[in-house]
């Protein structure tokens, strides 16, 4: 499980993710931080705002909307087994 931060820009209206944790705690403090405006100690930790670069060149504003809870993908390789053992198969015909 990751809790990845969300933000969106006031000019563009882009969503986008910034740093992340696998820690419910860690994020949980963090957003309280943010949310009372008390800087925090981790230089990772999320602002209140920040500065986006938007795809049109504009310079806009982004929000902190939050952590967003995410399941972790499973870095299963089954495709690429499955197509090993056809090429084993030929290469033992
Ligand atoms: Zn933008």
């Amino acid at each position: 499980m990751e809790y990845k931060t969300i933000f969106k820009c006031r000019l563009c209206g882009e969503c986008y993710e910034g740093g992340c944790t696998g820690s419910e705690n860690i994020a949980f403090s963090a957003a309280i931080s943010v949310c009372l405006g008390v800087p925090s100690k981790d230089p990772q930790a999320p602002c209140m705002t920040e500065v986006h670069s938007c795809k049109d060149g504009g310079i806009g504003v982004a929000d902190f909307q939050g952590f967003r809870k995410v399941e972790k993908k499973s870095r299963s390789n089954r495709k690429g087994i499955t197509h090993l053992c056809k090429e084993l198969r030929q290469i033992y015909r």
